[in-house]
């Protein structure tokens, strides 16, 4: 019996040509990888997040570690970001120096205001913090300083009951101690949150100072990157001397808000503290990396023959 052949062309089908000649047995074909295996993936440079930041004035980008050796100023542009208080404080006090007052002080939400418990808990979290300033008696160079620094990661720096507070305490104690009061403000204002509580603060921290002026003992305002609102109409404002870093914005409102109130152009660099140098409201504009040796500097002078004694 014949065999049939059932092939192609026995059966009426047309016969397409391979698009590619077929490889022979013996070629050796590379592996297709896995889908889903590391191979697979195309090789990319890959920066991984929280080592690297945009200096926003000059597009540098600048390796984390070296920011932070360099106290947090690019160190092409001398930019200054931003600095946490327990950094700042490490970066002027002389070692193991610090004791911290009142550490334990928390805002209570008297008023329940909408979503501060919330917001208060979500920055305690965020930044260990207990509220927006940290206070203590420390060292610096020789002298015995109480000293105050504002953070503006906690709820803006704003100032509420326990900013007036702390800082007041840390004012009354300077002046038993015959020390002399540094604040590092750094602020959006008084705290809404809490209502008038915030603004009387502003009576009482100044009323503090008074008392600290009459006992003729110094005190340096030191205004940072934003310095504004409340904390600028109260205590920050009232420095024997009020020194800046470079470039802080300084005032009391905004300039959008100035602008739309007064409907006048503003000066170029309003509200910079070049601006505010140049028009007499600070003494001196201090980088913050030479702000520990003119705090020595002007403490020297302020208390040069020691505390003086008051005629009474
Ligand atoms: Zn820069």
């Amino acid at each position: 019996m014949a065999t049939t052949f059932l092939t192609k062309e026995a059966l009426g089908v047309e016969q397409i040509e391979p698009a590619l000649t077929p490889p022979s047995d013996h070629a050796v074909l590379p592996k297709r990888p896995k889908l889903g295996s590391g191979k697979a993936r195309t090789k990319k440079r890959e920066i991984p997040e929280g080592l690297w930041t945009k200096c926003p004035s000059c597009a540098s980008m600048i390796f984390d570690k070296e920011l932070d050796e360099n106290l947090k100023v690019c160190p092409k542009c001398q930019h200054h970001f931003p600095i946490g208080s327990r950094e700042r404080i490490h970066s002027l006090v002389e070692t193991c120096t610090f004791e911290e007052m009142d550490a334990d002080m928390t805002s209570v939400d008297f008023l329940k205001f909408t979503a501060y418990k919330t917001k208060l808990d979500r920055d305690r979290k965020a930044t260990n913090l207990k509220d927006a300033v940290i206070t203590g008696i420390c060292k610096i160079g020789v002298h015995r300083v109480a000293l105050g620094v504002m953070d503006f990661s906690f709820l803006g720096g704003s100032m509420g009951s326990v900013v007036g507070e702390k800082l007041t305490r840390l004012i009354e104690r300077g002046t038993e101690g015959n020390w002399p009061v540094i604040i590092i403000s750094t602020s959006g204002g008084a705290r809404m949150q809490e209502g008038s509580t915030s603004l009387m603060q502003m009576a009482k921290t100044s009323a503090a100072l008074a008392y600290h002026a009459q006992a003729r003992l110094p005190y340096l305002s030191v205004l940072t990157n934003n310095s504004y609102g409340g904390v600028m109409a109260s205590y920050a404002a009232l420095g024997d001397l009020i020194l800046a870093e470079p470039a802080a914005m300084i005032g009391f409102a905004g300039p959008r808000v100035i602008k739309d109130t007064t409907h006048a152009d503003l000066p170029p660099g309003f509200q910079t503290s070049e601006f505010l140098l140049d028009h007499g409201l600070i003494d001196a504009i201090v980088p913050r990396k030479e702000m520990k040796e003119q705090f020595v500097k002007y403490l020297d002078y302020l208390d040069a023959g020691g505390n003086p004694v008051l005629p009474k």
